[in-house]
């Protein structure tokens, strides 16, 4: 299932349509998604569960910090907070300033805890979650995305957010998207999650608010042009009820920012259990969905002619700039 090798041919070919650019990964997504789900070890030890309430949280998280630190171009910083009397959490945020930083910015985010509470029994402070689905393939996908775009000059700024503790009601995307006034955001993308492919099929599901319809639009025009061998799905998320809310994009609709969540279709069995392990993704998958979303910001933030200067250094007062 990992390696579906049809679905491998049309990544490799959509890649080989759009030139010689470098596409994104799915040996380094798949690694990643190896250490967040505890299937190699990280410093000697797996990370058993990125869960709040597990002691390999902040390991996990600190693992993260360093891989968006190790991206040359970015500029790195946390959001602390405490939730459910849990200190030492917090969402991690690395900008790709803009050469235009008066633009409204783009944010593409995954979360980075993880939970399998819809395991029987199962004990957040001592059980396993290995989230390898939901959502190291979205963290995985963000920071590929990130390493691709990081050596352009774009009009746009471009943040890539790892939010925390969206498990426990989307605590970290509340404060982050309560940081920003109105105006601020072109768009929001939360990738959550992207690593089920059931029979190879590469349903790609854009829930959108109807206050922004020509947001998921904009997302398959992107798709067309680039060749992608997704199946596209633009839902009005107003007619989904509660089901629409279930990512880290609906904190950013409520605050009113144009926002949209990229997840692949149907839900797996295997969400929220101990057995969401990296033998149900689908990395071709992730990796065509990572393209896609590289190839949308950029069409968004409008790459700039090499001579472009990059902006210096943001304002890290708040996130809202
Ligand atoms: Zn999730």
């Amino acid at each position: 299932m990992r390696w579906s090798s049809p679905w491998l041919v049309l990544f490799a070919l959509s890649a080989a349509k759009s030139g010689v650019e470098e596409q994104p990964s799915p040996d380094k997504l798949e690694e990643t998604m190896r250490v967040l789900s505890g299937e190699v070890p990280l410093e000697g030890q797996p990370l058993r569960s990125r869960n709040i309430h597990h002691p390999d949280h902040p390991r996990a998280r600190a693992w993260l910090r360093s891989r968006l630190e190790g991206i040359e171009g970015l500029v790195v910083w946390e959001e602390p907070f405490e939730a459910e009397g849990r200190a030492g959490l917090g969402n991690l945020i690395a900008e790709l300033p803009g050469a235009q930083p008066d633009r409204p910015m783009i944010l593409v985010g995954a979360h980075l805890d993880s939970t399998a509470s819809r395991t029987d029994g199962w004990d957040p402070t001592v059980d396993e979650a290995p989230g390898a689905d939901d959502d190291a393939s979205g963290v995985a996908a963000v920071l590929e995305i990130a390493r691709l775009l990081a050596p352009e000059t774009l009009a746009s700024t471009v943040r890539f957010v790892l939010f925390d503790a969206e498990e426990e009601g989307l605590i970290g995307s509340e404060i982050h998207a309560a940081a920003y006034d109105a105006g601020e955001i072109a768009l929001m993308l939360s990738l959550d999650p992207i690593g089920h492919n059931p029979g190879g099929a590469g349903y790609l599901w854009i829930s959108f608010d109807p206050r922004w319809p020509s947001a998921a639009e904009a997302v398959v025009s992107s798709g067309e042009r680039l060749q992608t061998p997704l199946v596209m799905q633009p839902v009005d998320g107003s007619l989904l009820g509660a089901n629409s809310q279930r990512s880290d994009h609906a904190p950013f609709w409520s605050a009113g920012h144009p926002a949209l969540h990229l997840a692949s279709f149907p839900q797996p069995p295997d969400y929220h259990q101990v057995t969401d392990t990296l033998d149900v993704v689908d990395v071709a998958f992730t990796a065509s969905v990572a393209a896609l979303v590289r190839a949308h910001v950029r069409d968004l933030a409008e790459p700039m002619p090499d001579v472009a200067p990059r902006a210096s250094t943001p304002e890290r007062g708040g996130c809202g700039g």
